[in-house]
């Protein structure tokens, strides 16, 4: 049987790169009868959080791209927290060390740069082979020996092609000349990607893989791992990327990358998934409205194209209207409303923060508006009351989202300190600071505190709206 997966790394928002792939991998195992499986890439133990984590599986099923085995569901193959399974990633790199495939490189961080040094040098290819790397036999004893810290790489050919059969692309070749001998265990004992990845979809049984175009380069790495293996090579297909309107890669500079912000503007998730199927993909009659279940009816990977599929923040706000439009009657409309903002959760937190200024119940709106709105209408002109030079308002609003960007647990204490530092920064006191931040985050001069409704609002929201302000 057909067995796909998404095997996301819990390193940052949940990405709708993510949610692309979810939905292809999940659309062909489908349409073959199959399984599609969630595994956790965990092994960047710095970079991976649990909270990214939770964010992932939440986005991912909130559009509705259920999978059939995973960390939360379980299943016969688990774990599926690469995190859970050291020991098995430890034997298979023994057991590849034993064979003659890998071999441990007890080379230091300074003769490595002055390798590629010389390779750049003498205009070679930067790719460190396993007999650039290899020590004097003497040499490589007594450091075994003192027992240095190493590594654990992999074997590989000097030179010769490694043709990878892409189920999209065809034959692709790639000089072994520029493949290094890659790293399977870092020095603490962690797997890398590579050996964790092949490992896990070896013994997960996954026959189809179904990734981003990123990975080609690393496909060659992977065919003769599962060659050592003695095992069989699943198909590949490498998925086109997801490109801002101008065409580059689809970046949080120049487009909301996170899930998370779609569902706090409001999205519904089977408009979201609907525009992540058009990616590339089109149903046979080329109609542009379809529903998860008709795309895993019709899906043919076959009629992926290449060209690079443009993520059209207007186009989907176009197909999300008209899902509101034409698939919601009132009922479902009150219920969707409910579910995004109008729910006792959200409202709670907002009434702490209107009630010193109420004094009527009409008050409520007009005070509180601005937590229900998506983007406010801000430019050049509401903030003239800011005494502050335009270039150092836009300086400062900039710094406030790149910090923000790194904030992993969002909360009133965490922006505070966050912004504290930085007014620090920029020698304004507090309340100068505040002022422009008010008006892109708020709206308007006059408001509930601006540290609390950044709070409320979320990381997805209030960094929209900051770089919102600075466009
Ligand atoms: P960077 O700019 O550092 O490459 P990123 O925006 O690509 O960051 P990552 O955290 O590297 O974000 O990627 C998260 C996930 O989203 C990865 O699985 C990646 O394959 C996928 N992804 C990122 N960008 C795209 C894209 N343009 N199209 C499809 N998938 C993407
Ligand atoms: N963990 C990798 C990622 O984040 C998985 C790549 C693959 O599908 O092989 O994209």
């Amino acid at each position: 049987t057909v067995r796909t997966r998404i095997a996301p790394s819990p390193t940052g928002d949940p990405h709708v790169g993510t949610a692309y792939i979810a939905l292809f991998n999940l659309c062909f195992a489908r349409q073959h009868g199959g399984q599609f499986i969630l595994r956790i890439e965990d092994t960047d133990r710095v970079r991976s959080t649990q909270a990214s984590e939770q964010m992932i599986l939440d986005s991912l099923r909130w559009l509705g791209l259920d999978w059939d085995e995973g960390p939360d569901v379980g299943g016969p193959h688990g774990p599926y927290r690469q995190s859970e399974r050291g020991a098995i990633y430890t034997e298979h790199a023994d057991w590849l060390i034993e064979q003659g495939h890998a071999f441990k490189c007890y080379r230091t961080a300074d003769e490595l740069e002055a390798l590629r040094e010389s390779r750049r040098e003498a205009g070679l290819h930067l790719a460190l082979k396993p007999q650039d790397l290899a020590l004097d036999p003497a040499e490589q004893s007594r450091r075994e020996a003192e027992g240095y810290p190493y590594v654990v790489r992999m074997q590989v050919p000097s030179d010769g092609v490694c043709v990878i059969d892409d189920m999209l692309r065809g034959r692709i070749e790639v000089d072994w000349a520029q493949v290094d001998a890659q790293i399977l265990l870092k020095s603490d004992g962690m797997p890398t990607y590579h050996l964790a990845n092949v490992v896990d979809d070896h013994l997960m049984g996954i026959t189809h893989v179904l990734r981003g175009e990123e990975w080609i380069n690393s496909a060659p790495k992977h065919k003769l791992l599962y060659e050592y293996f003695g095992w069989t090579l699943p198909q590949l297909c490498h998925m086109p990327l997801l490109r801002n309107p101008d065409k580059s890669k689809l970046s949080k500079r120049k487009n909301p990358t996170s899930i998370n912000y779609y569902r706090r503007m409001g999205f519904l998730p089977q408009a979201v998934t609907n525009y992540l199927g058009r990616m590339g993909w089109s149903m046979p009659d080329d109609r542009e409205k379809f529903s998860l279940d008709e795309m895993m009816a019709s899906f043919d990977i076959h009629r992926v194209s290449l060209g690079g599929p443009v993520f059209d923040l207007e186009k989907l706000t176009w197909l999300n209207g008209v899902y509101i439009r034409e698939d919601l009657d009132d009922a479902a409309l009150m219920r969707a409303l409910q579910a995004w903002a109008f729910n006792e959760r959200y409202v709670g937190e907002i009434l702490p923060q209107i009630r010193p200024r109420i004094s009527t119940l009409s008050d409520a709106m007009p005070l509180a508006g601005h937590f229900f709105a998506g983007l406010p209408a801000v430019s050049e002109t509401s903030f003239e009351g800011i005494d502050l030079e335009r270039e150092t308002l836009l300086e400062l609003l900039q710094f406030l989202v790149w910090r923000f960007e790194a904030v992993g647990d969002w909360n009133k204490e965490a922006l505070l300190g966050e912004v504290k530092e930085l007014a620090g920064h920029f020698e304004l006191k507090m309340k100068a600071f505040l002022a422009p931040v008010f008006i892109a985050v708020t709206g308007s001069a006059h408001s509930t505190s601006v540290l609390d409704a950044m709070a409320i609002l979320g990381s997805d929201m209030t960094r929209a709206r900051l770089r919102h302000a600075i466009e």
